[in-house]
């Protein structure tokens, strides 16, 4: 009799999908995947849906609708392995900028009867509300460290990481730097290795797609934009308050420069 393969599914909360459209990128070694585990849930690629309980579960999107909050539990009690990707689901993406004001301001300018959006006051990170397993950085995560994360969980293997900024990628594909040469604010120091410095290599600065590296030292990176880069507080704001507004240490990093509300 043929062995079970192991069950994946893939969800969905919000995010605009380019993190499962990664999964489907993956082209050649999707087959592989396929023959390696059962794809039981993926809305998004196949109108199958075997029952759960899953295997792995691979998680795109944050939790920023009230339905959300019941539903990342059900996919929690689903899954032996939750594996949150991408900036959304791993920080509450770019979406999470309404974190750092009232959301109903948001839903006023694009709204008529914005007392009908339903969302949530914060987008979140799946963490947030339920234990996470692995979580991987990325806007959308490089696909070949989806392929390694799943191989670890399947091999019951330790996850991989790379504890790196995405300068160390820079200096190994032998780019010139853009910050010292070009002086280009650019986010590579503080930011998560996974790229393999795509920006830097069309000479173009890091965004910081990738979110912050472990322990970022982002308050350096800002003096030094501000006085080699001569960069503006509010400038400072809008280079950490992007991709991952929401985590931590670019979130503190941000409100750092921000001006103090006026009184009255
Ligand atoms: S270009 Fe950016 S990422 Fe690359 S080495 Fe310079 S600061 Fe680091
Ligand atoms: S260089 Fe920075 S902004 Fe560009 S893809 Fe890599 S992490 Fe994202």
């Amino acid at each position: 009799m043929p062995k079970k393969k192991p069950k994946l599914a893939v969800w969905k909360f919000t995010s605009c999908d380019g993190c499962q459209l990664s999964l489907l990128y993956l082209e050649d070694e999707l087959l592989e995947l396929a023959e390696c585990v059962e794809i039981a849930y993926f809305p998004e690629a196949s109108r199958r849906r075997v029952p759960g309980p899953y295997d792995i579960s691979l998680v795109e999107g944050s939790v920023s609708l009230p339905e959300h909050l019941e539903q990342v539990q059900r996919v929690r009690r689903l899954s032996k392995v939750l594996i949150a990707f991408g900036t959304c689901a791993t920080s509450g993406g770019i979406q999470a900028l309404r974190n750092f004001t009232a959301v109903e301001d948001y839903a006023r300018l694009v709204y008529e009867r914005p007392e009908l959006i339903p969302v949530l006051a914060e987008s979140t990170p799946i963490s947030q509300h339920v234990p996470v397993d692995l979580e991987l950085q990325g806007c959308p995560p490089n696909r070949a460290q989806v392929v390694a994360a799943v191989a670890a969980c399947l091999h019951g293997a330790p996850p991989p990481r790379t504890p790196a900024s995405v300068c160390l990628e820079c200096k190994r594909a032998g780019h010139i730097c853009v910050l010292v040469s070009r002086g280009l604010p650019c986010l590579g120091p503080v930011t998560q290795a996974g790229c393999g410095a795509l920006c830097p290599g069309w000479h173009r600065p890091c965004y910081g797609c990738f979110g912050p590296k472990e322990t970022p030292k982002t308050s350096s990176l800002a003096r030094w934009f501000t006085e080699r880069l001569g960069a503006k507080e509010a400038e400072l704001v809008r280079a950490f308050r992007l991709f991952y507004a929401n985590a931590p240490a670019f979130r503190l990093e941000s409100e750092a420069h921000e001006e103090p509300p006026r009184p009255g």
